[in-house]
């Protein structure tokens, strides 16, 4: 197997094999997009199981409009301040 940091960044793509975060497509964790990962990720993929962080939420429903039943919705449960304080359990995901 080949060791990905023996190479330098510069070969490779930008963000395509950055390491897998451990929280990755968790809820409220990191992004389930590899080349993003971004922290926050609340908007729940049912077809792929794994949630999303805002901005890559908006290009997939964007990239799919004729598969509505697959559109990724925001599940986090917000308090007054805006912190995220929960997760909505209607997509029957088993809490
Ligand atoms: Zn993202």
């Amino acid at each position: 197997m080949i060791d990905p940091t023996l190479f330098p960044a510069t070969l490779r793509a930008p963000n395509l094999d950055q390491p897998l975060k451990p929280d990755k497509g968790l809820f409220n964790g990191s992004c389930n997009r590899r080349a993003c990962q971004q922290p926050g990720a609340t908007f729940w993929n049912p077809s792929t199981r794994a949630h999303y962080c805002r901005s890559c939420a908006g290009k997939i429903n964007h990239a799919n409009p004729e598969f509505p039943q697959w559109r990724l919705v925001d599940v986090a449960v917000r308090n007054e301040s805006g912190q995220v304080t929960g997760r909505k359990d209607d997509d029957g995901n088993g809490g």
